[in-house]
């Protein structure tokens, strides 16, 4: 019995020592154009105890990192590999990211759907087509920017039906906890002055404002990351998710108007509406 007692006092002992990445999370920082209304903002990922499934094969991100420790390269090489979550055993592909290794412009949205886990690239779908126009409207080619996602594998509703169309969802709040060393090592490492979160998901947790979509959508925020340093300052903008668009075309004119904030605090002229 006093056998059993000590082992579960160390198998505490290692659990408690531990931690998780909720440990480097940094209070939310409010929107720069309505900072005393967001100064009461909750949190949008409340701590949860992390639901690893597989063995973790690649290190998290740390407070401590030095942004030169890794390259979009070495990031992309540990998502083609990862299983830190669920999510990893029944991707098809991992998406890492793609564009501009030095772009001014990231879009970030929530995970890969159907099209992305086939091929292994963000925004490929129907969604991506007009995140294309999205991009083209605001005077840049695709190849000028960097696109990610918050999860790199495929969330999907049913994951024993991996060949069904509509089986996409919203990654969970453990999944983001778990993969958000990537996408926020990848920030670093491209190094953009400004981001665009696409959809409420990439929004609330980049923003790290629990309100809806609609509430910090169109602001410009300081960003700050949760589980690395940021090597310089990146500006962020929330708006509508492309499928949200595809669902919804009335959107589309707040969508622009969006991002016509965005681009006057870059300093530059649109040269069309989407
Ligand atoms: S979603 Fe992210 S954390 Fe989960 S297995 Fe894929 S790369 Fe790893």
């Amino acid at each position: 019995m006093k056998k059993e007692i000590r082992n579960l006092a160390g198998d505490l002992k290692k659990l408690i020592s531990a931690g998780s990445e909720e440990d480097f999370m940094i209070p939310a920082k409010p929107a720069r154009a309505d900072a005393a209304a967001a100064v009461s903002a909750e949190p949008v990922l409340q701590p949860a105890p992390p639901q690893i499934t597989k063995p973790q094969t690649a290190a998290p991100a740390t407070a401590t990192e030095p942004a030169e420790s890794y390259t979009l390269e070495s990031i992309a090489k540990q998502i083609l590999s990862c299983q830190r979550c669920a999510l990893g055993a029944t991707r098809i592909k991992a998406v890492p990211g793609e564009g501009n290794p030095k772009a001014r412009l990231m879009f970030i949205g929530e995970g890969p759907g159907y099209e992305e886990d086939r091929q292994g690239r963000p925004f490929v779908g129907k969604a991506g087509q007009l995140l294309d126009k999205i991009i083209a409207a605001m005077g840049f080619k695709r190849e000028e920017v960097f696109i990610a996602n918050m999860v790199k594998c495929h969330p999907m509703i049913d994951p024993q039906d991996p060949e069904k169309r509509g089986n996409d969802r919203a990654p969970v709040p453990d999944e983001i906890a778990l993969c958000r060393g990537y996408v926020e090592r990848q920030i670093n490492a491209v190094g953009p002055d400004y981001i665009v979160a696409l959809g409420g998901v990439a929004a609330k947790s980049l923003i790290r404002d629990a309100k809806s979509l609609s509430a910090i959508r169109g602001k410009i925020y300081d960003l700050e990351l949760s589980s690395v340093q940021l090597a310089k300052p990146v500006k962020i903008l929330a708006t509508y998710h492309p499928a949200a668009l595809l669902r919804n075309p009335g959107w589309k004119k707040d969508t622009w108007a969006d991002l016509k904030i965005l681009l006057a605090d870059m300093g530059r002229t649109p040269p069309s509406a989407v």
